[in-house]
C-alpha cells in the first residue's frame, strides 16, 4: 500500500468520509456477523437507518428468493477462501427486494475480537431490468406482440417462488378461442392474423398490468394473476374478458364474432409448480369446451381423468378410422301407403373394442373436432353405395339409399365428385342415391351448397332435408334448393300428442305440398303416431316401429321377409 494512502487511512475522519460517500452499500460486521457498521448508501438501498441495522445479524436482509442454500455455499466459500462475489435478492426494510451484487470479505485474526466481515453490495435491479427489457426483445411473440411461452413459464416459475414466499394466491388462466380454426378456414390466414392481434389487444386492455398475458401458442393465450387477496378479482378479469367478446371484430370488412373458453386454476391450491398449474388449467379450459364454450370453469380433480379419457377416445377413433371398426347400420323407409320398404338410411355405428357398440352421437363430435369428418362421410357413402348395388342385384331392384352428408364434406372443394367417384365405383345408378343434408348445413352456406346441391340433382341424384324443423331456415330459403323430401324431426312425431307440435307437423306437410316435395316423418314409434301423420296426407316414414337401424346382414334377412310375405 502506498504510504500517503496509509496515512490517509489512519485518519479516522477520512475513513468514514469515504465509508459515507462511497456509492456501494457497506456494511461491516463482527465475527458473529452481527452488524457494527453500515455507511448512507446501505441505507438508501435498503431503507434501513443506521440505529435500526446495527445489531442485527446479517441474515435480517435475507430473502426467500435466493434459496437458503446459495447463503449456505456463500459462507462456506468466504471461510475457506476468504471473500465471495455474486448476486443475491435482498430484501428492504418494506417488504419489498432488490437484486444485489455482493462482495464479501473475511478479516481474519487469531484474536476473535478483531475478525471482520466487511460486505459491499450494488443494487442491480434495473441493469436486471434492461437484461430482461434485452432478453425479452427476442422473447415477444412476433405477430401480437406479446411475450411468448418461454418468457411466460419463466415469470410464471418467479411469480409462483415470489408467491410462495409471501404465502399468496395466484390464478392461472388458460384462454382458448373457440373455432378459430374455421375463420382461418373461411377468410384466410391474413384475417386470421389480424383477428388474433385484435383479441390480444382486447385481452391485453383487461388484463392491463394486474398480471401478464403471453400468446402460448396458436390461437392459446395464457394470463397470470399474482398476489391476489381473493378470487372475486379472478372472476370479474374473466368476465370482463369475456364481455370484451361480445362486440364483433371488423377484420377486411368482416364482422366477426368470437367467443372463447377459459380455464382457471390456482396457486397453491390446484398445483404448486408452472407445469401442474398450466396441465389443470389447460383442462379446466377443455371442460369448458365441452359444456358448450364461451364460458370459463375453475379447475375441479377429477377433470385430468376426464381429458385423459377422452384423448384415449380421441386416439381410438382415430385408429378405427384406419381399422375396420366401424361399421354402416342401414334401417329402413317405408312407402305407409304400399307397406313397402323404399329404401334404408346408411347410418354409421362404431364397434369399439371394450365397450360395444357406440352411437354416432357420442363419436361424430369426436370426428369433427380431430377433421376426420369428411373422410368418415365418405367411407359410408361408399359402403352404402357398394352395398345398396349388391342388394339390387340380388333382387331389391329399386331400392333407394340415404347418406347422411356433414358440412365437412360438402364444403370440400371436389365435392361433386367424389360423390360421381363413390357411384362410378359401385356401378350404382345415380338416382337411387339420397344425400340428407341438416337444415343447418344447408343455410349455412347457401349459395356454395345450392349450387353443389344443383350439379348433383342435374345428374339425377335426390336430395334431402333432415332434422326439418329444428333448425333456422325459412320456407323462403328453401325455396332455392333442389330439395325432393323434407324429413321431419323426430322429435315433433314423438310429442305429435302436443297440440302446437302436431299443428307444426299438419303445417310442414301441407306447405311440403304446395312446395311439390315429399315428406317424411321420422322417429315413428307407434302404430298411433303413425295414424295421425297418415291422416294428414305423409305417407313416407322411418322409424322403429318399422325396423331399427341394423347391420347389413339383419337388415337384408328383414327385406327378404317382407318381400315374401307382400
Ligand atoms: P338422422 O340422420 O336424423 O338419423 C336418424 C336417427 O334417429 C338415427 O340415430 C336413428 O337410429 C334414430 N331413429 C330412427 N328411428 C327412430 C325411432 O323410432 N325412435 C328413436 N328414438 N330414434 C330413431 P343414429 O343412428 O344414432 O344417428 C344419429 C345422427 O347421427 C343421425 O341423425 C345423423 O345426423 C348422424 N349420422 C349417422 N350416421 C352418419 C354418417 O354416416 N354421417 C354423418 N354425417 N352423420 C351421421
Ligand atoms: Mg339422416
Ligand atoms: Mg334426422
Amino acid at each position: 500500500m502506498n504510504a500517503s494512502f496509509s496515512r490517509f487511512a489512519q485518519s479516522k475522519e477520512n475513513v468514514l468520509k469515504l465509508f459515507n460517500n462511497i456509492n456501494d452499500g457497506l456494511m461491516i460486521t463482527n465475527i458473529n456477523r452481527e452488524i457494527i457498521a453500515v455507511n448512507q448508501a446501505f441505507t438508501k438501498m435498503t431503507g434501513y437507518t443506521i440505529e435500526e441495522a446495527e445489531g442485527n445479524n446479517l441474515r435480517f436482509l435475507q430473502s426467500e428468493l435466493t434459496k437458503r442454500a446459495a447463503f449456505i455455499d456463500m459462507w462456506k466459500t468466504i471461510e475457506q477462501f476468504g471473500t465471495w462475489t455474486g448476486e443475491v435478492t435482498y430484501r428492504r426494510k418494506d417488504e419489498t427486494t432488490f437484486s444485489a451484487y455482493v462482495t464479501m470479505t473475511k478479516i481474519d485474526h487469531t484474536n476473535p475480537e478483531e475478525c471482520y466481515y466487511i460486505g459491499v453490495m450494488r443494487d442491480i435491479t434495473t441493469r436486471k431490468l434492461d437484461e430482461k427489457k434485452l432478453q425479452n426483445l427476442s422473447y415477444y411473440d412476433s405477430l401480437t406482440q406479446l411475450p411468448n411461452r418461454d418468457v411466460f413459464l419463466q415469470e410464471l416459475t418467479k411469480a409462483l417462488a415470489e408467491s410462495e414466499a409471501k404465502d399468496e394466491l395466484l390464478a392461472l388462466l388458460f384462454v382458448d378461442m373457440d373455432r378459430f380454426k374455421k375463420v382461418n378456414d373461411s377468410y384466410g390466414h391474413q384475417a386470421g392474423d389480424e383477428l388474433l392481434i385484435k383479441m390480444a389487444n382486447r385481452i391485453q386492455n383487461i388484463v392491463e398490468d394486474k398480471g401478464l398475458l403471453s400468446r402460448f401458442g396458436g390461437d392459446e393465450f395464457t394470463v397470470y394473476l399474482p398476489q391476489l387477496k381473493d378470487k372475486a378479482m379472478v372472476d370479474n378479469v374473466v368476465t370482463q374478458i369475456l364481455e370484451a367478446f361480445r362486440i364483433p371484430f371488423m377484420v377486411e370488412g368482416n364482422a366477426i364474432y368470437m367467443t372463447l373458453s377459459i380455464g382457471v386454476c390456482y396457486f397453491p391450491e390446484h398445483g404448486e409448480d408452472a407445469d401442474t398449474l398450466l396441465k389443470n388449467a389447460d383442462s379446466a379450459m377443455y371442460r369448458t369446451k365441452d359444456a358448450g364454450r364461451n364460458h370459463y370453469q375453475v379447475y375441479e380433480q377429477n377433470m385430468n381423468e376426464k381429458t385423459a379419457e377422452q384423448l384415449t377416445f380421441e386416439g381410438e377413433f382415430l385408429q378405427a378410422l384406419h381399422t375396420d371398426q366401424l361399421e354402416v347400420y342401414y334401417q329402413l323407409q317405408v312407402d305407409v301407403d304400399a307397406g313397402i320398404p323404399f329404401g334404408v338410411e346408411a347410418l354409421v355405428r362404431w364397434n369399439h373394442p371394450t365397450l360395444g357398440v357406440i352411437s354416432p352421437g357420442l363419436f361424430l363430435p369426436v370426428a369433427e373436432e380431430t377433421g376426420k369428418m369428411a373422410e368418415l362421410d365418405e367411407w359410408v357413402l361408399n359402403q352404402a353405395c357398394l352395398q345398396t348395388k349388391q342388394w339390387q342385384e340380388e333382387g331389391f331392384q329399386g331400392l333407394i339409399v340415404s347418406v347422411n352428408v356433414s358440412a365437412a364434406f360438402f364444403k370440400r372443394k371436389d365435392f361433386v365428385s367424389r360423390v360421381e367417384a363413390a357411384l362410378a365405383l359401385s356401378q350404382l345408378e345415380p338416382k337411387y342415391i339420397c344425400l340428407e343434408v341438416t337444415e343447418n348445413t344447408a343455410i349455412l352456406q347457401i349459395e356454395d351448397i345450392q349450387n353443389k346441391l344443383w350439379q348433383l340433382k342435374n345428374k339425377g341424384m335426390c336430395v334431402s332435408l333432415d332434422d326439418f324443423g329444428t333448425g333456422y331456415s325459412s320456407l323462403s330459403q328453401l325455396r332455392y334448393f333442389p330439395i325432393d323430401t323434407l324429413k321431419i324431426d323426430q322429435s315433433f312425431v314423438r310429442d305429435s300428442k302436443a297440440k302446437e307440435n302436431e299443428a307444426i307437423v299438419k303445417l310442414i306437410i301441407a306447405m311440403a305440398k304446395s312446395l311439390g316435395v315429399t315428406v317424411l316423418c321420422e322417429g315413428v314409434e307407434t302404430e298411433e303416431q303413425l295414424g295421425l301423420i297418415r291422416n294428414e296426407g305423409c305417407n313416407h316414414a322411418q322409424g322403429f316401429l318399422f325396423s331399427k337401424p341394423l347391420p347389413s346382414a339383419q337388415c337384408q334377412d328383414l327385406l327378404q321377409k317382407i318381400k315374401k310375405s307382400s
